[in-house]
């Protein structure tokens, strides 16, 4: 029995068909969404094991619904139709995509990266304690060598970490990614060194160190959240160790943060970070639930999102401006600094080793570093056991800072061990596209940050609706991102931002 059409958006019988057939699928991920949700926030200790047993079990039945020969002849039927619109084109894609990845990953292969994941995730937890790589190298080992037999199997024309990247971002490729980074690195390097020889933006401050009442403080992420239109009714605020956002349809949008008692910029942009993230889903047309395409295309748009709303409008004077009562009145020690120094706080530049908590300037350093170790490993160029080496002098020469040890160093991320091999590109290409939106926006608004001050966040909100959000996945992402921003990827839009930002703004406050 067929879905029922929805009058200009899924009309064509094959595709209502297919719809009807998906819906399992989709219920399935809407609890398997709800279990990982549980597993980070509500879970007791102890559930940890049945848990895990339970999810590989779901997830192995995922990919039988998806390679279900029903759905699999109905979606090849729709490949050859014509005269289909372009929310029914986005359905195929969708399912072409998901089918033809788990067809050519062997179930043997799929089993053994998800049991390699789970040792080598206990593996590098216990060796980053330690700060002692040589206890992770073996399973990294596995690992990579894993990854290389998979992007064999996936198939690539170029590189073979084409084959991995493609599967964290539909179509992102090895010669986008290494334009993006000529273009970015020397505008990174270069503000970086004009901002350290100015003395706007500070390499420290006194607020670092000051401790709030998380009680307070839940309090204020709550107000931003309501001051930027976070739903009540349709999402929670709730407290986990890596803060992150869950979406298990357009009506229930998750979002959570941690309080790590001092440094409130870190709960506090963290809690903007995920708010992007989580209106992104929300705004998706709501005649798409349910459907191959109710969710954010790609991680890289998905980051845009978030790293717009925290770097572009969170990380301004006039956000700080517009928040500074409400944190005067529950945080209390703001107080003794106006909105312009608060605003330093909130951007302070520190080249540090650690990637999470890196500053606008250097955390695109981070990814680099990444991004070139890793294209090495799939290649062979380079062995594991370089890599500690390797890693710290990157660090050195490109961030200007030399891990003390492992744990600080080539162990910091949890990527390698989960064997996301291909993951990290899609931060910067979240920050490039944040960047674009940002151009777009001014010239949307004239004046964005007017509206930012006036707290207007509607009208943000209303064009990201119309010019991203509301296609969920109908469109890939280089095809949403043009249609949407006016040009394909452009990371010369990012060298305007963080120029402006970080060299013409500071004249004008
Ligand atoms: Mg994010």
């Amino acid at each position: 029995m067929p879905a029922k059409p929805v009058p200009g958006v899924f009309e064509n019988p094959v595709i209502l068909e297919i719809l009807e057939r998906y819906r399992v699928v989709w219920a399935l991920g809407h609890a398997m969404g709800l279990l990982s949700w549980d597993s980070e926030t509500y879970m007791p200790p102890k559930g940890v094991e049945e848990r895990a047993i339970a999810s590989g079990e779901l997830a192995k039945l995922r990919q039988k619904l998806i390679l279900d020969p029903e759905l699999v002849k109905l979606v090849e039927k729709a490949e050859g139709l014509e005269g289909l619109n372009d929310y029914e084109r986005g359905v195929v894609r969708v399912l072409s995509r998901a089918i033809r990845i788990a067809k050519s990953l062997p179930p043997e292969l799929v089993a053994e990266e998800a049991r390699l994941s789970q040792e080598a995730r206990d593996a590098w937890k216990k060796a980053r304690s330690e700060s002692d790589f040589s206890k992770f190298k073996p399973y990294l080992e596995r690992i990579v060598e894993l990854e290389r037999r998979k992007a064999e199997h996936l198939g690539y024309e170029d590189h073979p970490y084409d084959a991995l990247l493609d599967l964290y971002e539909e179509g992102l490729r090895v010669k986008d990614m290494d334009a993006y980074f000529n273009t970015i690195i020397p505008t990174l390097r270069s503000t970086l060194e004009k901002v350290r020889s100015e003395d706007f933006y500070p390499e420290s401050h006194p607020l670092e160190s000051v401790r709030y009442e998380t009680k307070a403080m839940e309090k204020v992420n709550r107000a931003v959240l309501d001051m930027l239109g976070y739903p009540w009714d349709r999402g929670r605020l709730d407290v986990s160790a890596h803060p992150f956002t869950i979406d298990l349809g357009i009506n229930d949008v998750r979002i959570t943060t941690r309080y790590e008692g001092y440094d409130f910029r870190r709960t506090l942009f963290s809690t903007v970070h995920e708010f992007g993230h989580a209106l992104y889903e929300l705004q998706v047309d709501e005649r798409l639930k349910a459907t191959p395409l109710a969710g954010g295309v790609s991680m890289g748009v998905h980051e845009s999102q978030s790293r717009f709303w925290e770097n572009v409008i969170g990380r301004s004077p006039a956000f700080t401006a517009r928040i500074k009562e409400l944190l005067d009145e529950n945080l209390g020690f703001t107080r003794d600094y106006d909105a312009v120094e608060l605003y330093r706080y909130f951007a302070l530049v520190r080249p540090i080793p650690i990637r999470v908590d890196s500053d606008e300037l250097t955390y695109n350093l981070h990814i680099y570093l990444r991004y070139e170790l890793e294209k090495g490993m799939i290649t062979g160029e380079v062995k594991v056991e370089e890599l500690p080496q390797l890693w710290n002098d990157m660090s050195e020469n490109l961030i200007g800072v030399r891990p003390k040890n492992d744990a600080e160093g080539v162990l910091q991320d949890i990527h390698w061990s989960l064997a996301a091999i291909g993951y990290f590109p899609t931060y910067t290409l979240g920050n490039l596209i944040a960047a674009m939106v940002w151009r777009a926006a001014e010239s949307e608004f004239k004046d964005l940050y007017s509206l930012v001050e006036e707290g207007r966040f509607n009208a943000i909100r209303d064009f990201l609706r119309e010019r991203i959000h509301r296609w969920g996945s109908t469109y890939e992402p280089k095809v949403l991102v043009e249609k949407a921003l006016g040009e394909p990827v452009n990371a010369e839009r990012f060298n305007e931002y963080i120029t402006w930002k970080y060299l013409e703004l500071p004249n004008k406050l």
